[in-house]
Protein backbone atom coordinates (compact mmCIF):
# COMPACT_ATOMS: atom_id res chain seq x y z
CA UNK A 1 0.00 0.00 0.00
CA UNK A 2 2.85 2.34 0.39
CA UNK A 3 4.10 2.19 -3.05
CA UNK A 4 0.67 3.00 -4.07
CA UNK A 5 0.59 5.85 -1.87
CA UNK A 6 4.30 6.54 -3.10
CA UNK A 7 2.76 6.38 -6.65
CA UNK A 8 -0.50 8.31 -5.57
CA UNK A 9 1.48 11.43 -4.63
CA UNK A 10 3.55 11.70 -7.65
CA UNK A 11 1.02 12.25 -9.97
CA UNK A 12 0.04 15.90 -9.93
CA UNK A 13 -2.34 18.03 -12.36
CA UNK A 14 0.55 17.76 -14.83
CA UNK A 15 1.02 14.17 -15.49
CA UNK A 16 -2.87 12.72 -14.40
CA UNK A 17 -3.79 12.54 -17.71
CA UNK A 18 -1.36 10.48 -18.87
CA UNK A 19 -2.57 7.41 -16.68
CA UNK A 20 -6.30 8.53 -16.80
CA UNK A 21 -6.07 8.40 -20.91
CA UNK A 22 -5.25 5.13 -21.01
CA UNK A 23 -6.93 3.68 -18.15
CA UNK A 24 -10.39 5.15 -19.89
CA UNK A 25 -9.42 3.55 -23.13
CA UNK A 26 -9.12 0.33 -21.57
CA UNK A 27 -12.09 0.42 -19.32
CA UNK A 28 -14.00 1.11 -22.36
CA UNK A 29 -12.47 -1.75 -24.23
CA UNK A 30 -12.95 -4.16 -21.15
CA UNK A 31 -16.81 -3.20 -20.41
CA UNK A 32 -18.34 -4.03 -23.66
CA UNK A 33 -16.05 -7.01 -24.48
CA UNK A 34 -16.92 -8.58 -21.04
CA UNK A 35 -20.38 -8.02 -21.38
CA UNK A 36 -20.40 -9.44 -25.39
CA UNK A 37 -17.98 -12.68 -24.19
CA UNK A 38 -20.03 -13.51 -21.16
CA UNK A 39 -17.02 -13.05 -18.81
CA UNK A 40 -18.34 -11.18 -16.26
CA UNK A 41 -14.90 -10.70 -14.25
CA UNK A 42 -13.91 -8.73 -17.54
CA UNK A 43 -16.87 -6.35 -17.59
CA UNK A 44 -16.53 -5.57 -13.81
CA UNK A 45 -12.47 -4.87 -14.73
CA UNK A 46 -13.35 -2.37 -17.19
CA UNK A 47 -15.89 -0.86 -14.55
CA UNK A 48 -14.10 -0.74 -11.74
CA UNK A 49 -10.72 0.93 -14.18
CA UNK A 50 -13.11 3.55 -15.29
CA UNK A 51 -14.19 4.09 -12.22
CA UNK A 52 -11.09 4.54 -11.02
CA UNK A 53 -9.72 6.86 -13.55
CA UNK A 54 -12.94 9.02 -13.01
CA UNK A 55 -11.65 9.29 -9.24
CA UNK A 56 -7.97 9.58 -9.89
CA UNK A 57 -9.09 12.51 -12.58
CA UNK A 58 -11.39 14.25 -9.81
CA UNK A 59 -9.02 14.28 -6.99
CA UNK A 60 -5.92 15.35 -9.20
CA UNK A 61 -7.14 17.38 -12.08
CA UNK A 62 -7.19 20.55 -10.15
CA UNK A 63 -5.76 23.53 -9.88
CA UNK A 64 -2.40 23.90 -7.05
CA UNK A 65 -3.65 27.22 -5.97
CA UNK A 66 -7.33 27.25 -5.57
CA UNK A 67 -8.01 23.60 -5.57
CA UNK A 68 -10.53 24.06 -8.68
CA UNK A 69 -10.89 21.32 -11.36
CA UNK A 70 -9.55 22.62 -14.38
CA UNK A 71 -12.26 21.52 -16.78
CA UNK A 72 -12.69 18.91 -19.52
CA UNK A 73 -9.76 19.61 -21.88
CA UNK A 74 -6.52 16.83 -21.79
CA UNK A 75 -4.03 19.35 -22.01
CA UNK A 76 -3.16 21.57 -18.82
CA UNK A 77 -4.64 24.89 -19.74
CA UNK A 78 -1.92 28.25 -19.07
CA UNK A 79 -3.90 29.69 -16.58
CA UNK A 80 -6.78 28.59 -14.09
CA UNK A 81 -10.32 29.51 -14.87
CA UNK A 82 -10.96 30.50 -11.53
CA UNK A 83 -8.28 32.27 -9.94
CA UNK A 84 -6.31 33.46 -13.12
CA UNK A 85 -2.77 32.12 -11.78
CA UNK A 86 -0.14 30.69 -14.04
CA UNK A 87 -0.31 27.09 -14.25
CA UNK A 88 2.82 25.09 -15.79
CA UNK A 89 1.93 22.94 -18.33
CA UNK A 90 5.12 20.71 -18.51
ZN1 LIG B 1 -6.91 28.22 -9.55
Amino acid sequence: MRLIKKLFDKITYKNVSWFTVPMVCLGIFLLPAGIMMYLTWMSLLGAAILIAAIALSWSKWRCPHCGSMLGRSLEVPKHCHWCGKKLDGK
